[in-house]
């Protein structure tokens, strides 16, 4: 097994939490655009009555995603609304009859009769997101099966041509998020088929599990171990040791191999990575149902109660905090994603959608405040935690000083925005906003 050993030891042990299902909302308003890549294109009108699981919007091509009603009742409008990344997106409003009345499925189908390329095609109708960094659609990531996704053999780097291993991270992004370990410690039946699926896709011979060692894995999780000891097997990792949930340090932890860094992917090394979460959504396309709930974590200490919850995509961050009682006190900041690595929201009116991992309302002595940043002190911490081995202190002077083109070649794009400079930096310095504005820049030139 590799060794992982920058990041940060993140304090604390895995809470105990409870999972619980949200009340069905009134009211879902839903982005027709989800990830990156183009909208949908609204198939709805203003008025017309929807069932869950209806089609609503329509895929423009490979990069954008169908997306289907989450609840059954009435289309009141299609406008723009603030997403919880700040953009202002077309999105279809649905309010609730209280029907709750579902389509009628496809109908299962036996994996073994799907070919790889009609998986694709079953993932992609369903709307499926690979959540992260940057979320896509999955089929995208999926697309070419079994090829390296980028081009460093042109440069002259040697990459693997063939997926080799299936890694299914049942650890979470980040240690406060606990979508992924609650997944692994509970059966699911739609495990087995999205495993199946994913290795039909990528063609990898054998499947990794990565479990955080203070979770117990199901009896299912366990079987599937036992029955197939050549091809299946699991590793526990240590998932206080941020970020080695994130893919790129999940891979050099758990299989000790180096995706090329800066526009590298997990394929080059012949690994396809997904988190139990999008294989349980892969097993629940091939089935035809596209995902019109999801789980999030709830956390921080001003929600009255906090854990896993189930919701329906769509449902306002407003709905969620007063289905769960209510805050505990005024919290300092409210977050989407998870403390590490989220977005701070100042309008609760955003929905859920497809790419949260988690809300949190932190009080004010859970977060740093960083209002009043100072000179960076060549204290040399960053470079100590960077789990891909850059300069953060000097990137970040290059990204202040809008020398932007220089942060790119000293490895700018390299960064997984994990936030571990950020976290230990004495001076306070905003590193990852800094590095963040710079690559908006860059793209955006
Ligand atoms: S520079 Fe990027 S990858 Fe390195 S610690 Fe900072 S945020 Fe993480
Ligand atoms: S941790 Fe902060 S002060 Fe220390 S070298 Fe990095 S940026 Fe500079």
């Amino acid at each position: 097994m590799g060794l992982f050993l920058k990041g940060i030891k993140l304090p604390g042990k895995l809470p105990t939490f409870d999972a619980v299902e949200a009340p069905l909302p009134k009211r879902v308003i839903l982005p027709l655009r989800q990830y990156i890549g183009e909208p949908a294109r609204p198939v709805v009108s203003r008025g017309d009555r929807v069932k869950v699981g209806q089609l609503i919007g329509a895929a423009e091509d490979s990069t954008s995603l169908p997306l289907h009603a989450t609840i059954a009742g009435k289309v009141v409008g299609i406008e723009e609304h603030l997403d919880h990344r700040g953009a202002l997106l077309p999105s279809v409003v649905i309010e609730a009859d209280g029907a709750d009345t579902w389509i009628e499925p496809p109908g299962e189908k036996d994996i073994i009769s799907l070919s790889p390329p009609e998986i694709i095609t079953r993932i992609q109708g369903a709307g499926v997101v690979l959540k992260g960094m940057l979320p896509i659609p999955l089929a995208f990531d999926l697309l070419p099966p079994d090829q390296p996704k980028t081009h460093l053999a042109l440069t002259g780097r040697r990459v693997v041509r063939r997926i080799d291993t299936l890694l299914i991270a049942a650890i979470d992004p980040e240690p406060s998020l606990l979508v992924n370990r609650y997944l692994a410690g509970s059966p699911n039946e739609e495990l087995p088929g999205g495993i199946a699926a994913l290795r039909s896709v990528t063609g990898a011979e054998r499947t990794v599990f990565v479990v955080d060692k203070e979770t117990s894995p199901s009896s299912q999780l366990t079987e599937i171990v036992a029955g197939d000891e050549e091809e299946v097997t699991m590793i526990s990792l240590d998932g206080h040791r941020f970020p080695v949930g994130l893919p790129i340090p999940l891979i050099k932890a758990a299989l000790g191999r180096e995706v090329p860094l800066p526009y590298g992917h997990p394929r080059d090394v012949g690994v396809a990575v997904y988190d139990t979460d999008t294989v349980l959504s892969v097993g629940k396309s091939i089935q035809g149902i596209p995902p019109v709930e999801t789980l999030i974590t709830v956390g921080g200490g001003a929600f009255a109660k906090r854990g896993v919850v189930k919701i329906r995509i769509g449902t306002q961050i407003s709905t969620l905090i007063e289905s769960l009682g209510g805050f505990t006190g005024e919290p300092a900041k409210l977050i989407t994603g998870g403390p590490m690595m989220g977005t701070a929201q100042y309008d609760l009116s955003v929905p859920i959608t497809k790419d949260i991992h988690g809300v949190f309302a932190l009080k004010e002595d859970e977060i740093q405040l960083v209002g009043d940043y100072r000179e960076c002190i060549n204290c040399g911490l960053c470079v100590k935690v960077c789990p891909v081995n850059l300069l953060p202190g000097v990137l970040s002077l290059y990204c202040a000083r809008d020398r932007f083109e220089v942060a790119e070649r000293e490895g700018l794009f390299a960064c997984i925005e994990c936030g571990c400079c950020d976290y230990v930096c004495p001076s306070r310095r905003p590193l990852v906003h800094l590095f963040r504005h710079a690559k908006h820049q860059l793209l955006e030139t």
